[in-house]
């Protein structure tokens, strides 16, 4: 028996009713086919209720792409855990480097996020990554390690995401991911899932996934396209 291996689409803010059923519509029997992977879908708070009726008992699980780091109180226009765990939420995607670079979020809140998810019961994902101008200066190493040190870090899944490779169409190659996966084995407990993220479609994902210290992927764009994000699921599956 192989590892488990992990897809989860970060759907970002796309989306309409009628897109969202068309595409789990697609997906749902796709993915009762395989085996062997764990499939997520993170989705925008608005759809999250209708997704987990659409998706009933599929083997596809949902979830969230942020949460509040406060349990309730004045924070108008925040999402707490607790709210997303009664609806029967699994998984939370926190510090993606949109929400660190565009909404300026520090270490510790992703650190603050990261235990309110899995105080409520919860599975983060947890994103790391470097810019390039961190990878040019030979900091990737140093800028993750900042970035997952911040964190409490058990019973998560780590998602190497370099923000370079984000929606850019450049995606690491499977020995740059292989090499920080190995890098970030080393700091966390065995049979920690740590997947890639950054520009994964189906022509690469074989490629990446094959790597010793790939557990699978986070992806983007191209979890938007039913074919697209089914192909890269069957790259990872047994
Ligand atoms: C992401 O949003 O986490 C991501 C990896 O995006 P993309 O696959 O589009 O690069």
């Amino acid at each position: 028996m192989g590892r488990t291996r992990w897809v989860a689409g970060n759907w970002k803010m796309h989306g309409s009713r009628q897109a969202n059923r068309a595409l789990l519509d697609e997906l749902v029997p796709g993915v009762s086919q395989l085996r062997g992977v764990e499939c997520v879908v993170c989705v925008p708070f608005p759809y999250l209720g209708e997704v987990a009726g659409k998706l009933g008992g599929a083997p596809i699980a949902w979830g969230a792409q942020n949460v509040s780091e406060h349990a309730q109180g004045a924070y108008t226009g925040e999402v707490s855990a607790a709210m997303l765990a009664e609806f029967g939420c699994r998984y939370v995607i926190v510090g993606h480097s949109e929400r660190r670079q565009l909404y300026g979020e520090t270490d510790a809140q992703v650190a603050a996020k990261f235990a309110a998810v899995k105080a409520a019961g919860m599975t983060p994902i947890l994103c790391v990554g470097e810019t390039l101008q961190e990878r040019d200066a030979g900091k990737t190493e140093e800028v993750v390690a900042r970035q997952l040190g911040a964190v409490r870090f058990e019973e998560g899944v780590l998602a190497y995401e370099p923000v370079w490779a984000i929606g850019t169409g450049r995606n690491a190659t499977p020995e740059q991911a292989q090499q920080v996966h190995a890098f970030l084995r080393r700091k966390v407990s065995p049979g920690t899932a740590i997947i890639y993220g950054g520009s994964v479609k189906p022509q690469n994902a074989g490629a990446i996934f094959a790597m010793p210290d790939v557990d699978g992927g986070l992806i983007g764009g191209a979890s938007l396209v039913a074919k697209d994000f089914l192909d890269i699921l069957k790259a990872a599956a047994k």
